[in-house]
């Protein structure tokens, strides 16, 4: 799907993409039977909001169902989740299919009530880790990644303190971060505010040194699992791909297995990279 109806009021997007436009069901439906049978192993379904999907009498839930009921060896994968409008039924559909990715990516932006209030992100920090603990009763093991902002306009110290334990609270497998920078023609361009470029750049850095620390301790915890990875590529005696959970993995392999699903067991890590064995 295309377009956004959000206006998140430091974002572009609605005023270059436009109103949300969800393509045809069967024409989705079509094009995966068909990728499938040309033997591609990972389909993504992308849309800025892409659980607001809606085509006639079919809702996000209901493509997911069908897509996943089709036949052949995939990996189904969506994204963006907008954390208002992840469903209960989606997470069940996902849950209970082998074919569906248990990852889901849920953009936090801020941890502070008050600035997601002036971001127009409809959702507060309670709710937020309501849906997280929603994903989680499905699948315990689902990966959550997000995106943070840091210094948008007016954030205090408290407010970064708010995401911080926000971030702390959730345990992300993996987190994108960006310090808030204008986009003319926005509502937060135009806001008292803004924060220097210092503070910005401190905070961000003890967000990544934070998140580096949890990273590691997720990777930690998954030694001795075992996973299905989808192998995505193959170099100097190693395969490299990513578990279900979207962990990244590489074990040695004199065969390219590129393409292929294979079990491994976890063995060891550096830092968040898992090193495995082929079962
Ligand atoms: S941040 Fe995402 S949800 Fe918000 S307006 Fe932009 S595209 Fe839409």
């Amino acid at each position: 799907m295309y377009g956004c109806n959000n206006f998140c009021t430091y974002c572009i997007v609605p005023y270059v993409k436009g109103r949300e436009r969800s393509r045809d069901y069967n024409e989705v439906v079509g094009e995966v039977k068909q990728v499938v049978a040309e033997g591609y192993k990972e389909i993504t379904l992308l849309g800025q909001n892409v659980n607001s999907y809606s085509n006639g009498q079919v809702n996000f839930a209901k493509l997911l169902e069908k897509i996943l009921s089709l036949d052949g060896d995939f990996r189904l994968k969506f994204m963006t989740s907008h954390p208002k409008d992840i469903s209960e039924e989606v997470v069940r559909v996902i849950s209970q299919s082998d074919k569906a990715a248990k990852y889901i990516h849920l953009p936090l932006q801020s941890g502070s009530d008050r600035i997601l209030k002036l971001m127009n992100r409809r959702y507060d920090s309670k709710s937020y880790l309501n849906k997280v603990d929603m994903i989680r009763k499905y699948m315990p093991n689902a990966g959550l990644s997000s995106d943070i902002i840091v210094g948008f306009p007016t954030e205090t110290e408290q407010d970064f303190d708010d995401t911080m334990s926000l971030v702390e609270k959730v345990k992300f497998n993996n987190l994108y971060t960006f310090i808030y920078s204008r986009r003319s023609g926005t509502v937060a361009d135009k806001m008292d505010g803004q924060i220097d470029i210092e503070t910005k750049t401190e905070r961000i850095e003890k967000l990544i040194d934070r998140q580096f620390l949890i990273g590691n301790d997720i990777a930690e915890q998954c030694i001795g699992n075992r996973y299905k990875v989808l192998v995505e590529s193959h170099k100097d005696g190693k395969c490299y791909g990513k578990t279900e959970c979207d962990k990244a993995v590489s074990f040695d392999s004199s065969e390219d297995l590129t393409g292929k699903f294979v079990e491994v067991k976890i063995t060891s890590r550096a830092n968040n990279k898992l090193f495995a064995q082929l079962k």
